[in-house]
């Protein structure tokens, strides 16, 4: 087998330069065949102070420019991310593992996110108004100063552009960790964030996990943390940023439920169904985890059979991360056919001829779950779907509202009446109705409800300009001999 081409070292990005900070390193492997591509340096506390310091220093000039003026920077870089579109596509295939289609899907995603943050003047809303006779009250929004931003491993490119763009238009600086084990889109971003001419220090990467992440919650020079990631660390880091005083929002894991109705159209739901929890072997917070089967629904279960055996390891779908994680799916698998369930389709035990050193895990149903399995409570992460059969349309949403989690749910129906319901009361920040992947587009914003996500807002559209700034309310009166009122 051939391994794939060495990636250059990853570096921490200090006041525009890449710089080899901290003391000890880890590899950097690539999932699709377990070769080791890279390596990164585990940053320290003093690494953040440094990052911290150089954003401070840029926030100075780059928070006294015009809204205008810093979206001009964003016009240029959404054009190299179109110009780069294909190299930035490998890139996150080759760390994520996911195939060529979704990760390009990545690409255009984060095109998307700066063409919402350029259009900040157009949005952004500051109100002015005579409030009394010749008394006007402006209400503007300023920036923080130096933000940081936490991102997973599941969409390398996409989820950085989830903060950094609105932020840093906003006028904020921003120091971001990537994900340990994705850490080269981060990078090359970096490098294209400085040939847009974006000013050294506005935008820093620091490398690591744990140990940076708690330094980053607790750095007193910065305002704002946001984090996507699993709800345990989701916990830990609203826990701990707040607790010195930060703002913060923090995005968790997810356990979405599709609802599927006998009335619903048998192709476009077996299609959708599979689809939602196949693409990027499954690790989407908005995936499908769950299918709850209401009556009689077995015709498009066939269907799904069908269509989860078109899916090819290697081909049309991605590996999963890392060893760990196919061991913890097929496990789940396994603890599944223990407790009772039926494997419709196994995808344990999959490998990919040429990449035998890769990660993968097929496309799994899982039939005649129940509530107390751990397939029906705890997030999987992989391409695993679990069928529970319920009689009604009450015990449909009882089963959905019982899950901790609440991203994502979808209905699948053709009754208005039906999907109505569902919308009103499923339990989950984002509904579906014959969609699979309820993801909304910008400029509606991105946020799940309960266990999915910590603070106030959501992480992307209008909602993320309240957690990005701050109001200020001035009062002015230019001419005394106005006639005022008592609120002059
Ligand atoms: P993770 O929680 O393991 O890691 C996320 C980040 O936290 C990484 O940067 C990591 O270095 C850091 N981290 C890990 N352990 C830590 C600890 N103990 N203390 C402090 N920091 C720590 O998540 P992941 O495995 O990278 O990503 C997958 C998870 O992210 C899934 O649960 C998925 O549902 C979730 N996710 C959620 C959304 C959403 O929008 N809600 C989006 C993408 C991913």
């Amino acid at each position: 087998m051939k391994a794939f081409t060495k990636q250059p070292e990853v570096h921490n990005f200090i006041d525009g330069q890449f710089t080899k900070n901290g003391q000890d390193t880890m590899d950097v492997i690539s999932p699709l065949d377990g070769s080791i591509i890279s390596n990164l340096p585990l940053s320290t506390y003093n690494d953040v102070d440094k990052a911290v310091k150089s954003a401070q220093k840029a926030y100075v000039g780059w928070s006294s420019k015009t809204l205008k003026e810093r979206i001009q920077i964003f016009f240029t870089y959404r054009q190299l991310l179109e110009k780069h579109m294909d190299e930035l596509t490998k890139l996150i295939q080759l760390e994520n593992g996911k195939n060529y289609g979704e990760a390009k899907a990545e690409v255009e995603k984060s095109m998307e996110l700066c063409e919402f943050a350029v259009s900040m003047p157009q949005i952004i809303g500051d109100e002015v108004q005579e409030v009394s006779k010749g008394v006007e009250c402006r209400i503007e929004r300023k920036p923080l100063g130096v933000v940081a931003s936490i991102t997973p491993f599941n969409f390398p490119n996409m989820v950085p552009h989830w903060t950094m763009p609105n932020a840093l238009v906003l006028g904020n600086t921003m120091v971001m960790k990537p994900s340990e084990v994705v850490p080269l889109s981060t990078m090359r971003m970096a490098e294209l964030l400085k040939e847009a001419g974006l000013p050294d220090g506005v935008f820093n990467v620091v490398n690591g996990g744990k140990d940076v992440v708690e330094a980053l919650c607790d750095h007193p020079g910065i305002e704002a943390v946001s984090f996507v990631g699993s709800t345990k660390v989701a916990k830990i880091v609203y826990k701990r940023a707040t607790s010195t005083l930060k703002r913060c929002v923090a995005l968790g894991g997810a356990k979405n439920h599709l609802l599927v109705f006998p009335d619903a159209n048998p192709d476009m739901t077996a299609s959708n169904v599979v689809a939602s929890m196949s693409g990027c072997a499954g690790q989407r917070c908005m995936a499908a985890s769950v299918m709850v089967g209401v009556d009689k629904v077995q015709h498009i279960i066939d269907k799904m059979v069908v269509e989860a055996q078109k899916i090819v390891a290697g081909e049309n779908l991605g590996s999963v991360i890392s060893a760990e994680a196919k061991a913890r799916i097929e496990k789940y698998i396994a603890q599944a056919e223990a407790d009772g369930a039926k494997i419709l389709v196994d995808g344990r035990n999959t490998t990919v001829p040429g990449k035998e050193g890769g990660f993968y895990v097929g496309a799994t149903i899982i039939d005649y779950v129940t509530t107390d399995m751990s397939v029906a409570r705890e997030e999987i992460f992989g391409p695993v779907i679990s069928i529970i059969r319920a009689k009604d349309l009450d015990e449909a949403i009882e089963i959905e509202n019982g899950s901790n989690y609440g991203n994502a749910a979808a209905v699948f129906t053709q009754s208005g009446g039906l999907a109505k319901q569902v919308m009103e009361r499923a339990s989950a920040g984002m509904i579906g109705v014959n969609i699979g992947v309820p993801v909304p587009r910008e400029p509606f914003s991105f946020g799940g409800w309960n266990d999915s996500k910590f603070g106030v807002g959501d992480i992307t559209g209008r909602s993320s300009i309240e957690f990005w700034t701050q109001n200020k309310k001035t009062t002015t009166k230019w001419n005394p001999e106005a006639q005022t009122n008592w609120m002059s």
